[in-house]
């Protein structure tokens, strides 16, 4: 039988073949444990109709599991060194387009739109590069790209963040942002061991579905996410005193009050206490009375 890429034995054999040595500044971490990859697999949403984008194939461990599941695989990858390895690891199979780019510079809209077919369902899946999984993440969940899902391996505390309910240390600014788009669950904790070579932190399958409508409603998209990061400037502080740091002279304590008390927020609660919708309806109360 066929041995997958996604085994220390293999892997290593692939490594040495190409005498591939990591870049540790790429965030290069192979997967190298089937059960997770299966995992991932069953959690992505992923059947023979489906569309696949993939960020960072590295020697091929998930893109050939997608190859295998999908009916088309686009994946971008930044490190040149890889492409011929790709090229040989992936041979097998015809459904796989590799685009050697950064995918922060990537314009992902015009390559779906000319790889896969406009009813297709298309759902990314990725064990991201950790350096800079926030970026590529709200990247692609701004540019509202046709992207029905999200299922990436990620740093765990990231992925706790971007997860998290009210009232919790890991509930932020990044929260609000992350599931402004999303629905939002950590689905999996993962052990270091499963790569190669271990990072310095654990890992976890992050799953997000995009969502057809923001669940809040705000009159200014930029004006609101300012405001959330605001409240969460110095979380030790009350929101009052967050605002008041905000908006400097513009408003003094009692309009800050004032405003607040019209709707019904108490001035000397936390950030890490307001729902999505009380952020929304605050942004909404200060935009309307901009100044
Ligand atoms: N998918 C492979 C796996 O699971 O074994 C490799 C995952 S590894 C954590 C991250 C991959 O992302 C590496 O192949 C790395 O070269 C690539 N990468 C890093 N930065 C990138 C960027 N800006 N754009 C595209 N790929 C990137």
């Amino acid at each position: 039988s066929k041995k997958f890429i996604a085994t220390p034995s293999r892997t290593k054999e692939i490594l040495s073949t190409y005498s591939f040595h990591f870049k540790k500044s790429l965030g290069q971490n192979f997967l190298v444990d089937a059960n997770i990859l299966e995992n991932i697999l069953k959690q992505a949403g992923i059947d023979k109709g489906a569309g696949a984008i993939e960020i960072g194939p590295g020697i091929g461990a998930l893109t050939e599991q997608l190859a295998i599941h999908a009916d088309k695989v686009l994946a971008f990858e930044i490190d040149q060194r890889l492409l011929p390895i790709l090229n040989s690891t992936l041979s097998d199979y015809n459904n796989v387009t590799i685009i050697h780019q950064d995918i922060l510079k990537a314009d992902v809209r015009t390559a779906i739109e000319e790889y896969f077919h406009p009813d297709q369902p298309v759902h990314l899946v990725a064990n991201l590069p950790y350096y800079i999984t926030t970026p590529i993440l709200m990247k692609l969940l701004m540019e509202k790209l046709p992207v029905a899902s999200f299922t990436v391996m990620i740093q765990k505390e990231v992925a706790e963040r971007m997860a998290a309910q009210p009232n919790s240390k890991s509930y932020g600014s990044l929260t609000i942002a992350i599931q402004y788009y999303t629905n939002a669950k950590v689905v999996m904790n993962v052990p270091k061991q499963v790569f190669m070579p271990q990072p310095n932190v654990d890992s976890a399958i992050l799953r997000l579905v995009t969502r057809e409508e923001p669940p809040v409603e705000v009159d200014d998209e930029d004006f609101f996410f300012t405001l959330v990061q605001a409240c969460f400037a110095q979380r030790r502080k009350t929101l009052r005193n967050n605002l008041l740091s905000h908006f400097k002279q513009k408003y003094d304590k009692e309009e800050i009050s004032l405003l607040l008390e019209e709707i019904a927020i108490d001035g000397t609660r936390r950030g890490e206490s307001l729902s999505m919708e009380e952020f929304a309806r605050m942004a909404n109360a200060f935009y309307r009375n901009r100044k």
